[in-house]
């Protein structure tokens, strides 16, 4: 859908990168999605859990509204999903 025809009813209307964002109560942020790594067999007394975040963008049918989500910073995340 991306790169140009909605699945569902094969509109070439599509918009891509549109932001997602949450509405929280002062103030909205970016959608993300968190991986978090595992805690290493040993470590200092300060340890700070590794973690990496990805933003969500949507990709929309201008036509029916189907929408699809996509996540960047991918290489970063998978380096932390394959820790745990
Ligand atoms: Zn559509």
């Amino acid at each position: 859908m991306k790169h140009g025809k909605c699945p569902k009813c094969g509109s070439k209307q599509i918009m891509t990168d549109v932001e997602v964002r949450d509405d929280g109560r002062s103030s909205s942020h970016p959608l993300k999605v968190l991986v978090h790594e595992p805690e290493p067999p040993s470590h200092g007394r300060i340890w700070i859990q590794g973690s990496s975040a990805g933003e969500l963008s949507a990709c929309i049918c201008a036509k029916c509204g189907y929408t699809e989500l996509y996540t960047n910073n991918l290489s970063e995340l998978y380096t932390s999903y394959t820790k745990r």
